[in-house]
């Protein structure tokens, strides 16, 4: 499995927000599948980082998240990007795919909504209102009394 799935969702962003950022410090290839590089973290500290493209569980990172552990760290993704632009690239492709198309089917859903409710009768609009008041959060009711009841 390619190093950056093994990281998390979160890891996979930040990393690659890092790498964008230019906190790769220093990158080198090392061995056929092997880079190391120098990654600065939020802090301010440096971390060496060790990635293995073949056996990417066994990837090293000297930050508190990874050290010791068998984790892909932002700063390994970061020193992957940095390795292979190419797929930072793609990377940032997939991510602004997957919001527009996560925008889409959320138009969608609205538009849905918007058609459903404008074909509702009036006691089940007032149905639903109620149940919205009296089951919503408290603002919601707070602002409809300023609004409506003018109290
Ligand atoms: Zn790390």
């Amino acid at each position: 499995m390619a190093l950056i799935h093994l990281a998390s969702y979160a890891s996979q962003w930040r990393g690659y927000e890092y790498y964008e950022s230019g906190k790769v410090k220093t990158c080198q290839r090392t061995d056929d599948d092997q880079y190391e590089g120098m990654v600065s973290g939020s802090n301010g500290m440096i971390y060496q980082v060790r990635i293995n493209l073949a056996h990417p569980r066994t990837s090293q990172c000297t930050c508190p998240h990874a050290a010791g552990k068998r984790i892909v760290c932002k700063h390994m993704v970061a020193l992957y990007f940095a390795a292979f632009p190419d797929e930072a690239e793609n990377y940032r492709e997939e991510v602004i795919e997957a919001e527009e198309e996560a925008e889409r089917e959320r138009e969608e859903e609205e538009n849905a909504v918007i058609d459903y409710v404008s074909k509702m009768k009036k006691a089940d609009l007032q149905q639903a209102l109620l149940q919205l008041l009296f089951d919503g959060p408290e603002w919601q009711y707070d602002h409809f009394i300023e609004e409506h009841l003018h109290r």
